[in-house]
């Protein structure tokens, strides 16, 4: 049996430079309904138990240099935040890492540079196998957390489970908008989600497919399927020769999910 878990994968306590003991974090995010917590305090392995509704999870935010980036941050599972640290497209690689944060809530919240989109899809571009997770950042309890998250896909509920799904990229990333089905089929993708203003089809410049809602919803290389108060379900054809596609959605308050990457 297969079910999604609700994952809060960025996030300090005050063993760092967060606001919160560990006791705090993983209540609060326990009472928000999540069901893996991993603690990311700077340069340190917080130690906390698991409680009946919430897994918890020792990880870590280390510094790094890349060439020319002197303070690179990187989380357990690969780099945070590249907007904000400054990362330019083109010049970085993922090398032994398992992917970027494409959002980064705190950052979104302080200076406008928590979507990072643009790096994601220069490194997809130049041929990387790159997973992207969207997650709080939290340092200041309910101000800046649950607002992004991972939605992992595990056989059952254990660390190891949620771990392997990381590893293997079956997760996606939201801030709102679940995504329920995606299915590739005859040169096209078909997509059922909560309802979305907008269903795109991302892959290399120049490249993709959309939809978007409404009397005059525009759409290129693709169809509705289904609508309540927004597009529930949408086909969108694959363009020819890309190296990958991802699918990223958004609803009327703006909120996004994304995919992990196809590859053909
Ligand atoms: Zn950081
Ligand atoms: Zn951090």
């Amino acid at each position: 049996m297969t079910m999604w878990l609700r994952c809060a994968l960025h996030a300090h306590t005050t063993r760092s430079d967060g606001e919160l003991e560990p006791e705090e974090l993983i209540a609060q995010y326990e009472a928000a309904g999540f069901d893996v917590l991993a603690i990311t305090d700077h340069w340190i392995r917080t130690e906390a138990e698991s409680t009946e509704g919430l897994l918890v999870i020792p990880s870590s935010e280390l510094s790094c240099r890349l060439p020319d980036w002197p303070d690179t941050h990187l989380l357990g599972f690969g780099i945070a935040h590249p907007y904000w640290t400054g990362l330019v497209p083109g010049e970085f690689s993922i090398d032994g890492v398992a992917g970027i944060e494409v959002f980064n809530a705190g950052c979104e919240l302080e200076t406008g540079r928590g979507v990072a989109t643009v790096h994601w899809d220069d490194l997809l571009e130049r041929g990387a196998r790159c997973f992207a997770i969207a997650a709080d950042d939290s340092h200041h309890g309910d101000l800046d957390s649950r607002f992004a998250w991972v939605w992992a896909r595990v056989g059952k509920r254990s660390v190891d489970a949620v771990l392997e799904a990381l590893a293997t990229g079956s997760f996606y990333s939201s801030t709102g908008p679940e995504i329920h089905e995606v299915r590739v089929d005859d040169g096209a993708v078909e997509v059922r989600c909560t309802p979305c203003q907008r269903v795109t089809l991302c892959s290399r410049r120049q490249r993709g497919s959309s939809v978007s809602f409404g009397p005059a919803g525009y759409k290129h290389r693709g169809e509705i399927l289904a609508e309540s108060d927004g597009i529930t379900a949408a086909r969108l054809t694959i363009p020819p020769h890309v190296p990958y596609t991802r699918v990223e959605v958004v609803d009327e308050h703006g909120r996004r999910a994304w995919t992990n990457p196809l590859w053909p």
